[in-house]
C-alpha cells in the first residue's frame, strides 16, 4: 500500500527491493559492498564480466525471495531442473553466458518462494570475494520494545530460523533506542560477539553506523545481510543484501516507493486493488470477504472462523469508496479461483449501502455470479441498498447480522462439496 489514501495508508504493508537495488543503497550509505552489475540479458551479464575485470565472479538471481543459493532452477513449461542453485559463481566469460541463459526467464524455487517458484528477470553479476569468514547481521523494528534490534551471529550462510530453533545462544542482540541512537559501546558488544580482531571490528563499527543511518533515514523495516563476511584482509563486506522499507513512510521517499518498486515480483491482485486505493490482503481460505472499514473487516474474518470457515482474503473498501472501486473490490474476489463463496458485510456510515449495492450489480453484470452470495448491510441508505440487490436475478441471500451472515456462507459453501 504505497499511496496516501487515508485509512488505507494506516495498514502496515512493507516494499521488498532486489538485492543489486539493496547494495546500490548500501554503497551511497557508505557500507562496502563488491563491485557489481545489474542485467537483464544474457548480453548485458557477459558485459557485467567484461566490466568487472575479475577472475571470479558470483552470478546472482535477483528475486524477491530468500534461500537463493540452495534453491533450484526449470523452466516455465517443464519441471525438469536446468540449475542447481540460484547463486553461482564463474570464473570466465562463457560460464557466465552458460549460467545467465539457464537462470534467466527461468523459474527459481526455493524454500521462501513456495513450489510455484518466481520468474528470474533479473541477475546481478559481482565481483568475486575472498572470503574469511560469514556472519549474519539484521536490523528490525522490535515493535513491542519500540526499539530497533540488531541481531548479529557468528553462524552466517545459514537458515537464520533454523540458528534460533536450534542454537538461539549463537544469535546476540542488543536493543538500540531511538532516541538515544546506536551508542559506541553497544557496537563493541556486536564487534565482540562475531570474535572480530581490532581490524575487523574498525571495519565492523563503520559498517553498522551506515547501517544504522540508512535504516533510520529511509524508513526501513527490515535490512538483512546473510552472510556478511571478512575477508583475508579483515575487511567487512556485505555479500547479501535484503531490504524493505514501511508502507507508510512511501509519501517521505518517492525516490524508493516509485523508483525502485517491482510491481512483476508482487501479487497482481494486491496491485490492482493497491492501484483503486483498496486494502486487499490474499489468504489461503475459500471464503471472499468484502468489508469496510479494517476493524470490521477483522472482526468479520474472525467470525468467519468461529463458524468453521476460512477467510481468502482481507478487503477493505474503506470509507469513501465509489462504485467503481467496489466494483473492482468485487471483481478481484471473484477472480480468486479459491473463493467458493462470499459474505459481503457493510456497515455505512460515510459509505453508502447503495453504492455497495450498484457495485456489486455491475461487477456481476459483467463476470456473471458463480458462487453464493451473503451479503449483510446495515446503517446508511441500507433499505435502498437491499432494494437494489433484490431487484436483481442474482441468487443472493440477504441476512441481519453478521453471525447470521457468516453462519450462512459457511452452511452455503459446506453444501456444495
Ligand atoms: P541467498 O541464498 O538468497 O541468501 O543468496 P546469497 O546472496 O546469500 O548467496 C548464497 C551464498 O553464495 C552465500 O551464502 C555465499 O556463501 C555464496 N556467495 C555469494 N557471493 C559469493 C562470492 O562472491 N564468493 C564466494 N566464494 N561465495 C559467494
Ligand atoms: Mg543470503
Amino acid at each position: 500500500m504505497f499511496k496516501d489514501v487515508g485509512p488505507v495508508a494506516e495498514t502496515a504493508r512493507i516494499m521488498n527491493i532486489h538485492e543489486y537495488q539493496g547494495k546500490a543503497l548500501f554503497a551511497e550509505h557508505g557500507v562496502l559492498v563488491q563491485s557489481g552489475v545489474h542485467a537483464t540479458s544474457v548480453e548485458e551479464a557477459i558485459a557485467g564480466w567484461e566490466e568487472l575485470e575479475s577472475n571470479l565472479v558470483a552470478v546472482k538471481c535477483q528475486i524477491h525471495a530468500g534461500g537463493r543459493g540452495k534453491g533450484s532452477l526449470h523452466e516455465p513449461q517443464s519441471k525438469e531442473i536446468v540449475l542447481q542453485g540460484g547463486v553461482q559463481l564463474a570464473r570466465s566469460k562463457d560460464e557466465v553466458e552458460s549460467l545467465a541463459s539457464k537462470m534467466l526467464g527461468n523459474i527459481l524455487v526455493t524454500k521462501q518462494t513456495g513450489a510455484s517458484g518466481k520468474r528470474v528477470q533479473n541477475l546481478y553479476i559481482e565481483a568475486g570475494c575472498d572470503i574469511a569468514n560469514e556472519y549474519y547481521l539484521a536490523l528490525l523494528v522490535d515493535r513491542e520494545k519500540k526499539s530497533l534490534l540488531i541481531m548479529a551471529s557468528t553462524e552466517g550462510g545459514m537458515e537464520i530460523e533454523e540458528v534460533a530453533a536450534n542454537t538461539p545462544e549463537k544469535i546476540n542482540k542488543i536493543w538500540v533506542d531511538p532516541s538515544a541512537g546506536l551508542l559506541g559501546f553497544q557496537i563493541g558488544e556486536l564487534a565482540r560477539s562475531l570474535g572480530l580482531s581490532k581490524t575487523a571490528s574498525r571495519s565492523f563499527a563503520g559498517m553498522i553506523r551506515s547501517l544504522y543511518n540508512l535504516f533510520i533515514s529511509k524508513d526501513c523495516s527490515m535490512i538483512e545481510i546473510n552472510p556478511l563476511v571478512r575477508t583475508n584482509d579483515d575487511v567487512i563486506v556485505a555479500l547479501d543484501a535484503k531490504v524493505s522499507f514501511d508502507g507508510n513512510a512511501a509519501f517521505r521517499h518517492p525516490d524508493i516507493f516509485e523508483e525502485l518498486r517491482d510491481l512483476s515480483e508482487e501479487e497482481e491482485t494486491e496491485i490492482l486493488a493497491d492501484e483503486a486505493g483498496l486494502s486487499y490482503v490474499k489468504l489461503d481460505g475459500d471464503i471472499g470477504c468484502l468489508v469496510n472499514g479494517a476493524g470490521l473487516a477483522m472482526a468479520t474474518m474472525d467470525v468467519i472462523k468461529l463458524y468453521g470457515g476460512e477467510p481468502a482474503n482481507f478487503l477493505d473498501v474503506g470509507g469513501g469508496a465509489d462504485e467503481q472501486q467496489v466494483k473492482t473490490a468485487f471483481s478481484i474476489i471473484m477472480g480468486d479461483q479459491n473463493v467458493k463463496g462470499i459474505l459481503i458485510n457493510i456497515f455505512g456510515g460515510i459509505m453508502r449501502c447503495d453504492i455497495i449495492a450498484r457495485g456489486v450489480i455491475s461487477a456481476t453484470e459483467e463476470l456473471g455470479l458463480t458462487v453464493p452470495l451473503v451479503v449483510r448491510l446495515s446503517g446508511t441508505n441500507f433499505e435502498q441498498g437491499r432494494k437494489i440487490l433484490a431487484a436483481s436475478t442474482l441468487n443472493i441471500h440477504t441476512v441481519e447480522t453478521l453471525a447470521e451472515g457468516a453462519q450462512r456462507i459457511v452452511e452455503l459453501i459446506g453444501g456444495e462439496e
